[in-house]
């Protein structure tokens, strides 16, 4: 390991207080690190389960065209999702575009007008606002669907007694952020998931509880479908796509829900009987079945960044010792310029347009502009390393995935030494 050390000192050239730092942070990250491959190796061995329970095979990567009418290879992949998670049933398709369209389905697909849905993890991820409304045509809110939130408290839980008063007889779902998202706020634990949702079942069992699951799959060992969530959704070019599935989002959950929202996908009457599979069931299968791998390089990277920063005198959210739930890594940078550099410097060390300069630029669905660095194989895939955020006060940076947790530390003293220009200031 010293060896790989001296090498990022000759080739980064940097000076022997960094290069001593790294290796501080290597031993200190390394109780860390052993803790996550027990959950690997049980996630592993949880969705190997599900392939051959499933009789996978062969026949099945192969891919239909047209309308893909009885599409083995996709039915059977949404079974061995179904297992994995434990749900009634999945829906995992290519022609889902991304995970915001995912969880668009499953609001459109379970909301009716004059119905109202509680966000309970305060503000939901910016994409989302736009999907609830305001101009756009079509959103929730143009159907009279009504939306509130809810904050977290100070300590990161949820506000039980907020919660309460605010579930009416209209109160149709509530809805669950896992990740942390654009924000500093903790990510949530299974556990806590599962303690709010017996509270909201216990005031009305008829609420449909709704987890966005993005950057949660496969953290720990349960998901959120085995602890009481009715409807959960999520993005396959981050975790559960484990870099190779090369678009595409999944629903997981209660049979009539799942069924709801791919009625939304499609059309009521056709639902999740068509949809052609082309070249996917193969990278779909493959990618699955890395996941838990791919999981944990982006979570030992993760945890080592945490680590190095803080040490550097960085806040970091999480801290490097704390537990994960999510692959996020925020650090609180406190300058434009710090964040244009060290995205610049992720790029720098990016297997692709390496020799592109990230800007930040206004996304559709985003408030402010947005820097993103990432030479990713997969345009936009946040399981590969990539460094991103939203240029706003306090200049947070979120730094997640890496296909091998060597990425991850070549791009960070990347960065560093980018930001090293600006670092004596
Ligand atoms: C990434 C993400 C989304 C949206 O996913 P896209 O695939 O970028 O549309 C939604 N919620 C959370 C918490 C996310 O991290």
């Amino acid at each position: 390991m010293y060896q790989f050390i001296k090498d990022l000192e000759n080739q980064f050239k940097i000076d022997n207080k960094l290069s001593k730092k790294i290796k501080d942070s290597f031993e200190k990250v390394q109780p860390y690190w052993q803790k996550i491959n027990d959950i690997t190796y049980m996630n592993q061995m949880k969705i190997l389960k599900a392939f051959q329970k499933n009789n996978a095979s062969d026949f099945h990567l192969n891919g239909s065209t047209g309308y893909g009418y009885g599409d083995m290879g996709r039915e059977v992949l949404e079974y061995i999702w179904a297992d994995i998670f434990q749900a009634e049933k999945a829906l995992v398709r290519p022609q889902i575009v991304s995970g915001t369209h995912a969880i668009s389905l499953c609001l459109f697909g379970v909301l009716r007008p004059h119905d109202e849905f509680i966000s309970i993890s305060g503000i939901p991820y910016d994409t989302l606002q736009k999907v609830i409304g305001s101009g756009e045509p079509g959103t929730l809110s143009e159907l009279n669907i009504i939306h509130k939130s809810i904050d977290l408290k100070e300590n990161g839980d949820f506000n039980f007694e907020l919660i309460e008063k605010a579930i009416n007889d209209k109160t149709k779902m509530v809805c669950i952020q896992r990740s942390r998202g654009y924000s500093w706020r903790p990510s949530l634990a299974i556990e806590q998931i599962a303690e709010v949702i017996k509270f909201v079942k216990k005031i009305n069992p008829n609420i449909v509880c709704f987890v966005d699951n993005c950057y949660g799959e496969f953290v720990e060992i349960m998901e959120p479908t085995q602890i009481g969530a009715d409807l959960v959704a999520g993005s396959l070019i981050k975790n559960p796509g484990g870099g190779i599935t090369p678009r595409g989002g999944y629903i997981v959950g209660r049979k009539e829900l799942v069924y709801a929202a791919s009625c939304r996908l499609t059309a009521p009457g056709i639902a999740g009987e068509v949809g052609s599979a082309l070249d996917f069931n193969r990278l779909a299968y493959q990618g699955l079945f890395l996941a838990p791998l791919i999981t944990e390089q982006a979570l030992k990277g993760a945890i080592f960044a945490a680590q190095l920063l803080s040490d550097l005198g960085y806040s970091v959210s999480p801290q490097p010792y704390e537990l994960r739930t999510d692959i996020i890594q925020a650090i609180k940078l406190g300058s434009p310029q710090k964040m244009r550099l060290f995205c610049q410097g992720i790029q720098k060390a990016s297997p692709l347009d390496a020799h592109v300069t990230p800007q930040e630029s206004l996304l559709p669905g985003y408030k402010d502009p947005v820097i993103m660095a990432g030479g990713t194989f997969i345009q936009g895939s946040s399981i590969e390393l990539s460094a991103d955020g939203p240029l706003r006060e306090p200049y947070i940076v979120y730094l997640q995935g890496g296909l091998s947790v060597a990425h991850v530390i070549i791009g960070l003293v990347s960065a560093l030494k980018k930001m090293d220009l600006i670092y004596d200031e």
